[in-house]
């Protein structure tokens, strides 16, 4: 089989994939993946269709579709494709398929939250979309009713062995944290996100402000930038702009590199971890907060409730709620044992659902239903 997608690092796709595609090929099915390149107008292009699902109002010229066709275009004349299966995820590659004779089931992963696209935008990739065997989704709540095609839902997961979510010494994480200057003399509030509108880092900001009203604290925002997200450095200069002296003074750390040992750390040592969404169509960074049983605050949106049952592996508020943010922040930060028993309840729930082991399972159910000649068996 063969997984394509836009980027080998950053993000929840990519993530999954490094753990994935070598799990398959020990599996006995051999797994390939391949990374789509494009120029930055490309993922500019593609930033706007990733947005504009999501629901954002997006109006797109002829030659940014044009554009978008004439890269796919020429990736397909370098890639070979003569496998049994092919999963292409996100909108990036999607048109791939008007470029090949199919010859095998062609799976469309759509990662994003699709509940409430733009319309529009949502006709043009349609036209692509219909053209794949299966199209595999996040949430229920993604289904479109235009789509005649199967629609399955798998959720994503995260890899329990993986330098991200392994157990750690605690030499290496005392280490990490002083390699990054991270002290640890006051409760730490971290999100781990890329800098991305839909991630709301500026509404982050804006907890941390009026939680620290109440208790002295630090926040880490970490968010490495992906090679196919192009708005990445502008929100975080907003960021920063909004935070002001905080940044300064070390109250508010905002680290851009990739690094799982560190993004694994931070996820242990934090007091709270916050994910303050807008839309999340999964929300990985939730699932390794989870299994390392810390305390998560996060919105109420898109895959978050899947992982989060409110007031028992976590919390979840309204995405513009600010003070409810904060005060849910303030309850774990003055009742720790409340924190450690949320955390202990969220793994379990992680262990049942969202472990790799079981995303091979689907995929390799889906191969065998397939037969491997392009052709759904009946059901
Ligand atoms: N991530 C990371 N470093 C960062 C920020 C994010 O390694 O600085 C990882 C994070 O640990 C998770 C993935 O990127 O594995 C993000 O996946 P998620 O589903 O939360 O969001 P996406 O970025 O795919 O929208």
């Amino acid at each position: 089989m063969v997984h394509i997608n836009s980027t080998s690092q950053g993000g929840g796709v990519a993530e999954m994939l490094h753990s994935l595609i070598p799990l398959m090929n020990d599996a006995g099915i051999a797994a390939e993946w391949k990374v789509l390149h494009g120029c930055d107008d490309f993922f500019a292009i593609t930033k706007k269709f990733h947005n504009a699902l999501q629901s954002e109002h997006v109006d797109l010229p002829s030659e940014s579709i044009n554009h978008y066709l004439e890269t796919n275009k020429q990736f397909s004349s370098h890639l070979s494709i003569d496998h049994d299966f092919v999963v292409v995820h996100d909108p990036q590659p999607l048109p791939l398929i008007r470029f090949f004779d199919k010859a095998q089931p062609w799976i469309w992963r759509c990662h994003v939250d699709l509940s409430t696209p733009d319309i529009g935008v949502w006709a043009i990739l349609e036209e692509f979309v219909t053209r794949y065997d299966h199209m595999i989704i996040s949430h229920p709540a993604y289904r479109r009713e235009t789509l005649t095609m199967d629609q399955m839902i798998f959720h994503p997961a995260i890899d329990p062995l993986s330098e991200k979510n392994r157990d750690l010494p605690a030499g290496v994480i005392a280490d990490t944290l002083a390699s990054f200057g991270i002290a640890t003399d006051k409760p730490l509030i971290t999100q781990i996100s890329r800098f991305d509108k839909w991630k709301d880092p500026e509404g982050v900001i804006d907890i941390f402000l009026r939680v620290r009203q109440e208790v002295d604290c630090r926040l880490v925002l970490c968010g490495s930038m992906a090679p196919d997200d192009p708005e990445g450095w502008e929100i975080h200069q907003r960021v920063v702009e909004k935070a002001g002296d905080l940044v300064k003074t070390g109250d508010v750390i905002m680290i851009t590199c990739e690094n799982s040992m560190l993004v694994n750390v931070l996820q242990r040592v934090s007091d709270v971890i916050i994910q303050k969404s807008l839309r999340e169509g999964f929300g990985l960074t939730v699932t390794e907060a989870l299994w390392k049983e810390r305390p998560v605050v996060a919105s109420r949106v898109g895959g978050i409730p899947l992982q989060i049952t409110d007031g028992e592996t976590g919390f979840l508020v309204d995405p513009d709620d600010t003070e409810g943010f904060a005060d849910r922040i303030l309850q774990i930060l003055r009742d720790p044992a409340l924190g450690r028993q949320l955390g202990k309840n969220a793994k379990e729930h992680v262990r049942e659902h969202f472990l790799i082991t079981r995303l091979v399972s689907e995929y390799l159910d889906l191969m065998t239903r397939e037969n491997g000649n392009g052709n759904p068996s009946p059901a």
